[in-house]
């Protein structure tokens, strides 16, 4: 990982293989040949490249403080209209009969930016979104302004959600409510004709075939949601009976999200277009097949079906679809259907990076040994230096076994009071100095044995970090999921040290301590000395889907501030956005905080210690205006 050869003249080229950069970041990311991680807003294209670096000035020149959360608005633009125009190649390419119809998830990033955007770019691919609650369905409505988008309200649906789900349809928005329980069916059929508006209706089907990857549970028999396909055929008779099975028009399923492998995208196609094909041969008027989400981005880079990644391109993607569909549908002549793909994650993960930066350093450091042990001391410690002093390539497992078992029974020893404080603390230093030995060692071995796993990340500094893994990246914490962080500049420099993060909470919990690998996951992060004046940046990419919302209010630091770029056509770029994030007071208020009473409490004690003739009124009014300075500033460590 870290040159072997320090002889070697490290280049941008070690650091963009050591953070992969140009693996996961898509053709939308790269290292600048001055050592900043830049943006490439136009894929590809260096001359429009931008470097985080001179944006993390700007926005300090705009008085806000770090972590940022930056969008990048071409980055969305660009992963919108890759999905399109690889859905059109594929549908050229095949001579498919139908048409594509994409629709954004609110849930995946509800922010009202994000939403505009989708829409406005979204517009002349006719991009449409899918509600899965009212709140969200409320939101739909209010920024999709396109009859010939498609508008798919999936989750649990009461009256209120229905009868907005029929109004928008009678305006005009082709909104197709789709029954996820057999129950709703009575309940919608009764608000139809209550309200005398003929809904656009589509079911959603459990599947059987089932997908690797962290959301496994989505798809499957065993997933809450879909009908099975007896429901399904119970659903068809009642509509046969009601006369209204030419309202059916739309078959759904959601396999679940980041599928890693193509074969179960490919094998759940085949599944649906079987059960497209027996609705309609139920006599349904159908015309629409919606494929759910899943499509998955390549967070790790190594376009593998490892969880983190997908083998597969979205190119891909996209032609094993249309030439699945084909095929099976063609075998029973049905009538190609417009296809619908409901991509979140795909969509906006690549357009937010979260920028923060380092606030201290815990650094792993050995001290120097002594040349002689002292006279008398414990034949445990004798023994350990002798351990030390044998290390070789041949002996490292035993020289590490060695250690843990000499370092247990001083430790023992010391517990009954047979071994001094200092003795104990020489011991601490011989058993470090042979774990860092080892490390080394292992470094030229082509496979690292089981027994050394953790050992980097022992003897790892700590890297204290200003954000919050809860509020920015709860993924992380939650799941186990790996997002690619790296510092975005000085990377013209070979980094020195390793690092684990821990963030500015103070849960054990905060930290990261697992990170991308070409090859499965990594338990530190390369990085760089600290400079005593300079602030040293990373970035922690591809978090734009999922993160915001999920994220929580632990330990009351707020959301970040959001800083949204565009890039015209002449590669200059524009501030667009500026969001403030929470204030004290903000997330005071939260969690249920009266601030007026809270400040009429501390304008009384104050003014009691005053009586008391502890503080000067003078040190009142300070005091006072330290506490409002607080209550109005920014949640994170401000410098
Ligand atoms: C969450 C969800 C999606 C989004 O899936 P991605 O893998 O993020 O594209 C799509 N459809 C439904 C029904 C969902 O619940």
């Amino acid at each position: 990982m870290i040159k072997k050869e320090s002889l070697e003249r490290w280049t941008i080229e070690d650091a963009a293989d050591i953070y992969g950069i140009r693996n996961w970041g898509a053709g939308y990311f790269d290292i600048s040949s001055d050592g900043n991680v830049v943006f490439l807003p136009c894929r590809k294209d260096e001359k429009k490249s931008i470097s985080l670096t001179e944006i993390i000035e700007g926005i300090k020149a705009r008085g806000l403080d770090m972590p940022v959360l930056l969008r990048v608005g071409n980055i969305l633009d660009s992963q919108i209209s890759l999905l399109h125009e690889s859905f059109r190649s594929a549908i050229s390419k095949f001579s498919y009969k139908g048409e594509y119809r994409g629709v954004y998830p609110i849930k995946v990033n509800q922010q009202q930016q994000v939403l505009e955007e989708v829409t406005r770019f979204g517009r002349k691919y006719h991009h449409g979104l899918e509600a899965g609650s009212k709140a969200e369905l409320i939101a739909a409505i209010s920024l999709l302004h396109d009859p010939d988008a498609c508008l798919i309200c999936n989750g649990y649906k009461d009256e209120e959600f229905i009868d907005l789900a029929l109004y928008a349809t009678k305006m005009g928005y082709k909104c197709f409510i789709v029954l996820e329980m057999p129950g709703e069916l009575d309940m919608l059929l009764e608000r139809s004709e209550k309200l005398g508006i003929a809904p656009l209706l589509g079911v959603r089907v459990k599947l059987a075939s089932r997908a690797g990857g962290h959301w496994t549970e989505s798809g499957g028999d065993r997933s809450i949601f879909g009908l099975t396909i007896s429901e399904l055929v119970d659903v068809i008779d009642k509509l046969k009976m009601k006369n209204m099975l030419d309202r059916l028009m739309l078959l759904h399923y959601h396999l679940g999200s980041q599928i890693p492998n193509i074969r179960d995208i490919r094998s759940a196609v085949v599944e649906a277009c079987r059960v497209y094909s027996g609705i309609v041969q139920e006599g349904a008027a159908m015309g629409y097949l919606d494929l759910g989400g899943g499509l998955a981005v390549d967070y790790d880079g190594s376009q593998t079906n490892y969880v983190n990644s997908r083998n597969y391109t979205v190119d891909e993607y996209c032609a094993d679809i249309i030439e699945t569909v084909i095929s099976t549908l063609d075998e029973n002549q049905i009538p190609h259907p417009t296809i619908v793909t409901e991509s979140g994650r795909a969509t906006v993960a690549y357009y937010s990076v979260l920028l923060f930066n380092v606030l201290d350093v815990s650094r792993f450091e050995t001290r120097v040994l002594p040349d002689s042990l002292p006279e008398g001391i414990n034949e445990n410690v004798i023994n350990l230096l002798d351990a030390y002093k044998s290390i070789n390539l041949k002996n490292l497992r035993e020289c590490y076994n060695d250690a843990i078992f000499y370092r247990d029974e001083i430790r023992q020893l010391f517990k009954h009071g047979d071994v001094s404080l200092r003795d104990r603390a020489l011991a601490e230093n011989i058993f470090w100095h042979i774990m860092v030995a080892v490390s080394k060692n292992t470094q030229n071995m082509k496979t690292i044995p089981h027994d050394f796993d953790g050992l980097d990340a022992a003897l790892a500094d700590t890297y204290y970090c200003n954000f919050s893994v809860f509020q920015s990246l709860p993924d992380s914490w939650a799941i186990g999921h790996v997002f690619p962080i790296m510092p975005i500049h000085r990377l013209n420099e070979q980094p020195s040290r390793k690092a684990i993060i821990a963030d500015i909470t103070c849960d054990c919990d905060g930290k990261i301590d697992k990170f991308i690998d070409a090859h499965n996951v990594r338990n530190t992060l390369p990085v760089h000395n600290l400079k005593a004046d300079d602030e040293y940046y990373l970035g922690a990419f591809l978090v734009g889907a999922y993160q915001e919302t999920l994220g929580d209010l632990h330990n009351l630091l707020g959301d970040t501030n959001v800083v949204t770029i565009r890039v015209d056509e002449n590669g200059d770029y524009f501030f667009v956005g500026e969001l403030e994030g929470d204030s004290v007071s903000d997330v005071l208020t939260y969690v249920e905080y009266d601030i007026k009473a809270m400040k009429t409490r501390l304008r009384e004690s104050a003014e009691d210690a005053v009586r008391k003739k502890r503080i000067s009124v003078n040190e009142r009014a300070e005091i006072l205006k330290a506490f409002e300075d607080g209550l109005n500033g920014y949640t994170y460590f401000e410098r």
